[in-house]
């Protein structure tokens, strides 16, 4: 045991939490030594037991609360809501924006050191539950009978659930509905360890502007037994199903879907508008979960680019276009870059669908595609990029810094990556003038920016 440390395992120790870790528990700390407690929360006293002690931090249990924070609530204690992927449950929605417009703040001066930028209050949703227009559910066997739900945490248990209180109604009944006719023709569940069995995981997705559903069911098997009777029942009991898909995923992996895709029923797509611009989306393409606070964020996106209609626009991380054609209802010209090549193909089908003759997509990854664009002397006068957690690679943001858009938009689901790359384009000559932070995932510890930066 390293006797430098303040605490010891088994320790029960009074503390008073300071912050919250990115997935939710509280951390207070001891002689600046920080220890990790689920359900701790900023600003509460509480006695805990030290459980785990690591070189750099502690973990520890809550054992009694002296004073609550006034943005404690209390929640049902059912699975659903201990496992459904809800780590900011037990904060009021109020002490959760609070949370992550700190979060946004603390990390762009102690990470960006943005000093004067503007950030704005984050914006929040009206009503932040039952937002999600899609799920994908772990199929597991308990009893004799199928059950689908949630992993607990640290183990390959699934806990049987239909009370997900942050999907859509249409989607958690779907994937029960799903689960239940399953069950009674007696398909099998995956089973990790034997690698056995057949259905690993349900996928349903919902369009709420169009009320359009679609059934993905992903397999370990290519054949599926009572394949007919299983689509019949899917469509005589979910009426407002409109495609249904199988994914083959033979492999022994914890990655969801697999490579082999084909239509059971019905169309490849369904549809979804945000704003005025509608949406194909396939199976397997990117679309943002969210749609009330999509169309929020988007149009802060267009607000930020400001185009007059004389501006070419580069949308990279496009996904199936869906801030391109946004951007491209103002700009002269938009290009979109994407590296999943079946997005590329919904992007197009959409700028088609929409009528939209102004928008051009490329699949490749954005950080070879841009500079090659750039050295064939295409530049662009806006610059948007949305990229996954991991943030914009290196070699993309250097030919921002050679190309000089007269402005970048950055949209990001991380702050912490937006902070690092906002210093990179910043010391390449670039200012970052505000910045919005969105609540896309309400009751989740994920938040959203949009960021405005200007060439000085
Ligand atoms: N702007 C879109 C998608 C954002 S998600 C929307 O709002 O819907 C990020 C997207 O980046 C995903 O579609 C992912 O497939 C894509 N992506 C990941 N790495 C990439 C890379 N290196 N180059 C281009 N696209 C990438």
């Amino acid at each position: 045991m390293n006797r430098t440390l303040p605490v010891t395992k088994n320790d029960y120790i009074d503390v008073v939490f300071e912050d919250l870790t990115h997935d939710g528990a509280g951390v207070a700390k001891i002689d600046g030594y920080p220890l990790f407690i689920p359900n701790g929360l900023p600003g509460e006293k509480a006695k805990v037991k030290v459980i785990k002690v690591n070189k750099s931090y502690g973990i520890g249990k809550l054992i009694e609360l002296y004073e609550k924070s006034p943005y404690r609530v209390e929640i049902a204690k059912s699975d659903a809501h201990k496992y459904g992927g809800c780590q900011l449950e037990h904060i009021s929605y109020e002490g959760q924006l609070k949370y992550k417009e700190n979060q946004v703040r603390q990390v762009l001066t102690r990470i960006g050191k943005l000093e004067d930028v503007k950030i704005h209050p984050i914006l929040g949703m009206d009503n932040p539950w039952h937002y999600r227009n899609k799920a994908q559910v772990p199929v597991g066997e308990k009893d004799g009978k199928l059950v689908a739900g949630f992993f607990k945490p640290r183990s390959h248990e699934i806990v049987d659930t239909n009370e997900s209180l942050i999907q859509l109604p249409e989607v958690n009944e779907a994937v029960q509905m799903v689960k239940d006719i399953c069950s009674e023709l007696g398909i099998s569940a995956y089973h990790e360890e034997s690698h056995k069995g057949v259905i690993r995981h349900i996928m349903a997705r919902y369009g709420k502007q169009t009320g359009e559903l679609m059934v993905v069911l992903i397999t370990r098997t290519t054949d599926i037994s009572h394949k007919n009777k299983l689509v019949e029942e899917i469509v005589a009991r979910l009426p407002k199903v409109k495609s249904i898909v199988h994914n083959v995923n033979s492999k022994r992996t914890n990655v969801i879907l697999g490579e082999k895709t084909n239509l059971l029923w019905g169309n490849e797509v369904i549809y979804d508008y945000i704003g005025n611009v509608k949406f194909a989306i396939s199976a397997l393409s990117f679309y943002q979960v969210n749609p009330v606070q999509t169309k929020v964020l988007y149009d802060k996106a267009l607000e930020y680019a400001n185009l007059s209609g004389e501006e070419t626009v580069i949308d990279a991380y496009c996904g199936i276009g869906t801030i391109s054609l946004f951007l491209a209802q103002k700009a002269r010209k938009v290009f979109g870059v994407e590296v999943v090549p079946e997005a590329i193909e919904d992007a197009k089908r959409n700028a088609a669908l929409n009528g939209m003759t102004n928008a051009d997509f490329a699949v490749g990854e954005a950080e070879v595609v841009i500079p090659k664009w750039y050295k064939e002397g295409n530049a662009a006068d806006v610059l948007v990029v949305d990229p996954p957690r991991k943030g914009c690679d290196e070699a993309l943001l250097q030919t921002i810094i050679e190309m000089k858009p007269k402005k970048v938009v950055y949209v990001s689901c991380n702050p912490a990556t937006l902070a690092r790359d906002l210093r990179i384009l910043e010391d390449g000559g670039y200012k970052t003038l505000e910045v919005q932070p969105v609540d896309m995932f309400p009751q989740t510890t994920h938040v959203e920016c949009c960021a405005l930066l200007k060439k000085i």
